[in-house]
């Protein structure tokens, strides 16, 4: 290990960074697949999956030749010029895709502002400036700028900053009655997360999808799904809008979308698009050449049925046996969730404890998330190996019994 790296240690994070976020104590340097090295040399089984973002797990070989491949070629060109991996990349989701069209960014954010701003533009277009308000759901999440706090449901990230963007109303998730009473013709979208997951991993009820796809027909609204997490494979099929059958108008995907390499992107149809004429809207890294070569690279590995199907399969075999150890030691209310994208929700007697089964899970070597207080999330790898599953189970186990006899 080079000195430079041992110089620095999880201490210094309180030094030199902005405190806004709280790291764990350990500090990764190197992963494999689903296994991670903290500077101890510590081997950790990933669950985490870097928040829904490492889709192929650490320094998978076909992402590892990708950006290598692309970065003795080129690496920035900017806009005013294309590349050839943000044109293939474009053309692979226009493919698998209901989109015609793709705006590239660098981040879930930027890909939702686009989206936003995009179906306001529409809206001011065709029908006027009365047309602008946006309806989204109660404990939603869409990113951190001022536009995307404002549409997510959750004032403990949009309020203290301010003025908010108008015109947003928030209703009940999988409520579409609510849903109902709330759009009207000043209605320019309605954006959901076909499975919320910020806000505790709750998946869509197929109907109300299916509602809001007809109110927002029968008002001239705009469907936008924010697919940041539960896209890219997540659910099992390649866009949770898939498993629904029920089509937006507007689709964000980023996190998995890079693997790891930071990108975002808005898919759409020809018609809206059109409305993002030269000079709308841009972005200087967008369609970024490194980033794009390895989207092209997660794109042909997960959309494969192989891949897909072991999705599908890989959640049974984590909800059998997170099943088992809710009922042994009593911890979990409901296990929900589609695809590699599970949340355990706590119990009565655990709510609000999120914290400490994260805290119990590191200290037994393995790294998982939360999804606000009350429910313990797993986002791991899409190919993450079965043994891998069974031993992080495994150490799951052991810290939820530390903790329950604690
Ligand atoms: C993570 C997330 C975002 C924000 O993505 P960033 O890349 O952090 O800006 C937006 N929407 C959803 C559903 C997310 O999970």
């Amino acid at each position: 290990m080079s000195v430079e790296h041992a110089q620095v240690q999880r201490a210094d994070f309180d030094q030199v960074m902005v405190p806004n976020y709280a790291p764990a104590a350990f500090i990764p340097v190197r992963g494999a697949g689903s296994r991670v090295w903290d500077q101890a040399g510590r081997e950790l089984v990933d669950f985490s999956g870097g928040i829904a973002v490492n889709v192929l797990g650490h320094a998978h070989p076909a992402l590892v030749a990708a950006l290598t491949e692309q970065a003795n070629k080129v690496w920035h060109v900017s806009n005013v010029f294309t590349n050839e991996p943000a044109l293939r990349l474009a053309h692979k989701l226009v493919d698998a895709t209901f989109a015609d069209r793709v705006f590239f960014c660098n981040s879930g954010a930027e890909a939702n502002e686009a989206a936003f701003k995009l179906a306001r533009r529409v809206a001011h277009d065709n029908f006027g400036p009365e047309k602008y308000e946006i309806i989204a759901a109660t404990n939603s999440f869409h990113g951190r700028t001022l536009f995307t706090v404002s549409v997510g449901g959750q004032p403990k990230y949009s309020d203290g900053f301010g003025p908010k963007i108008t015109g947003i109303t928030h209703v009940p998730y999988n409520d579409l009655a609510a849903l109902k009473a709330a759009i009207s013709d000043k209605t320019c979208a309605v954006v959901l997360e076909p499975v919320q997951g910020e806000g505790g991993v709750l998946p869509a009820d197929l109907a109300y999808l299916q509602g809001a796809r007809e109110l927002c027909d029968q008002h001239n609204a705009l469907l936008v799904f924010d697919e940041v997490q539960s896209g890219m494979g997540r659910s099992g099929e390649l866009f949770a809008y898939m498993h629904y059958g029920v089509t937006p108008d507007i689709l964000s995907s980023a996190k998995s979308l890079g693997g790891g390499f930071p990108i975002g992107a808005m898919l759409t149809t020809t018609e809206l698009a059109k409305h993002f004429a030269v000079g709308v809207h841009g972005t200087t890294y967008g369609g970024n050449p490194l980033a794009c070569a390895v989207g092209e690279a997660v794109m042909d590995v997960i959309n494969t049925p192989e891949v897909l199907a072991g999705v599908k399969a890989k959640h049974e075999r984590f909800k059998a046996r997170l099943q088992q150890i809710g009922e042994q030691y009593g911890v979990f209310s409901e296990i929900r969730g589609l695809g590699l994208l599970i949340g355990c929700a706590l119990s009565d007697a655990w709510k609000g404890k999120a914290k400490d089964f994260f805290n119990a899970a590191e200290q037994h070597d393995l790294m998982i998330l939360q999804a606000g207080p009350d429910v313990v999330r797993f986002a791991p790898s899409l190919v993450i190996e079965d043994a891998d599953i069974d031993e992080g189970l495994d150490r799951f186990e052991r810290a939820v019994k530390q903790l329950t006899q604690a």
